[in-house]
């Protein structure tokens, strides 16, 4: 099971992978993730990706092509993955299109949680994130509830990074929606209402099911 994950930074993806993750055993990848693992780690790539997303920008096409292409290769990947946070710009779709064809996989759904800006500006701002698991919760949340981790707030969910996040997330990753929406594998899904409402829709798109709303 290959899923693509897409929504913009606050729309739910991250929770949802880890139910995804947890129900199918296989692994995130998330790109966000993985840039903040470089940086924690004081590589060259942290040192050079750590500027850019304190300001919201995008780090370039061809050193996260690199990343993925690399992550992708690894054998835990062979039974399927949820790839979250990639592609973020057409480029970066083109280029994953040729990689999951030398691979010789492909990706059975798409799944994009879909919120308005103002709630992603509203979720955005203050919210807080477990160091450990990366959980994320609402501002005022003490602890992380999976792991009690004391939480921390992201540098790019400083109100000064939050917006240019938005800006660049519509000018560039909104037309990656398109590229897949040709190819007919896009499950359209409201990223608002409770995490169980979503997650429920969520199963149902990656197990090829027509997605219905519950009425109560
Ligand atoms: P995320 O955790 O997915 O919100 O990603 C955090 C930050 O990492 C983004 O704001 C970008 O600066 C960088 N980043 C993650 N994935 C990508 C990508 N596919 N292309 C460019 N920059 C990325």
């Amino acid at each position: 099971m290959n899923l693509l994950l897409y929504g913009a930074p606050g729309s739910g993806k991250g929770t949802q992978a880890n139910m995804l993750r947890s129900h199918f055993g296989i692994p995130h990848i998330a790109t966000g993730d993985m840039l903040r693992a470089e940086i924690a780690a004081d590589t060259e790539l942290g040192r050079q990706a750590q500027p850019i997303l304190a300001a919201g920008k995008y780090v370039s096409d061809e050193i996260m092509i690199g990343i993925v292409r690399h992550r992708l290769g690894e054998p835990d990947c062979v039974p399927g993955f949820i790839m979250d946070g990639f592609p973020r710009t057409v480029p970066q779709a083109e280029a994953l299109d040729d990689l999951m064809a030398e691979l010789g996989k492909r990706f059975d759904r798409v799944i994009y949680l879909k919120v308005p800006v103002e709630e992603l500006l509203r979720r955005l701002s203050g919210r807080l994130v477990c160091p450990t698991c990366q959980r994320t919760y609402p501002p005022g949340t003490a602890s992380c509830q999976a792991d009690a981790s004391s939480l921390v707030q992201r540098e790019d969910d400083r109100p000064a990074a939050v917006r240019p996040r938005i800006e660049i997330y519509l000018e560039k990753t909104v037309p990656v929606l398109d590229h897949y929406r040709i190819g007919g594998l896009v499950s359209e899904i409201d990223g608002r209402g409770t995490i169980e409402e979503i997650s429920r829709q969520v199963l149902a798109a990656a197990n090829g099911r027509v997605v219905k709303k519950q009425t109560a």
